[in-house]
């Protein structure tokens, strides 16, 4: 993965968005320990890929901790810009790897140039989906929670196929999907069932 990974400003200001919505819910929700109300503790994190000079804003992990003197317990809302341990970019994974499955569009190639990502990452990608992914504890959970079933042999893809027949454009379909993902940023949700 190279340095141009993050170099689009479009890219950077959609997935805080997207983390900043995560963040609003968790803090709507309040503590999940003692019900009281959340305050910002959020601190520094530059993902791993990124380049060096990301403005201050961009490498913030969203974080919170409660505001009960007898709890302060510490939650941190899932986040798109953070895969967890992996700390990657989730949006340009999904995007890649998805469009790599489908019917070859004009502009991936474009795409893939511009992000730096090779064919050997959207390889590992595409088996991180097709097994980590898929014999997870959260997909099996999430699996259930859908009205119709997924092709399991085409993640992310059909994924995205999946939220793109709901949402009208392309970039709410993304958006959605990876709002449906973020859970995995969380530690232990993708560790596998039994295990
Ligand atoms: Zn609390």
């Amino acid at each position: 993965m190279s340095h141009h990974l993050l170099s689009d400003s479009r890219l950077e200001s959609f997935l805080l968005e997207v983390d900043r919505d995560l963040a609003q819910k968790a803090r709507d929700e309040r503590c999940p320990h003692c019900g009281e109300a959340l305050h910002s503790g959020h601190y520094p994190r530059k993902p791993r890929g990124g380049p060096d000079g990301l403005p201050a804003e961009l490498r913030l992990r969203f974080s919170f901790s409660c505001s009960a003197d007898d709890c302060r317990r510490r939650v941190t809302p899932p986040s798109v810009r953070f895969l967890g341990r992996k700390v990657y970019v989730m949006a340009v994974v999904v995007l890649v790897t998805a469009m790599r499955q489908g019917p070859t569009p004009r502009g991936l190639r474009l795409l893939q140039r511009h992000l730096g990502v090779d064919r050997r990452t959207i390889a590992r990608w595409q088996r991180f989906f097709g097994e980590i992914f898929r014999a997870s504890s959260f997909w099996k959970a999430a699996r259930r929670r859908l009205s119709s079933a997924v092709d399991e042999e085409r993640l992310p893809r059909s994924l995205l196929d999946r939220f793109r027949s709901h949402a009208r454009a392309f970039g709410d379909a993304l958006l959605e999907l990876l709002r449906f993902l973020s859970p995995i940023t969380v530690r232990g949700a993708l560790s596998a069932e039994g295990a």
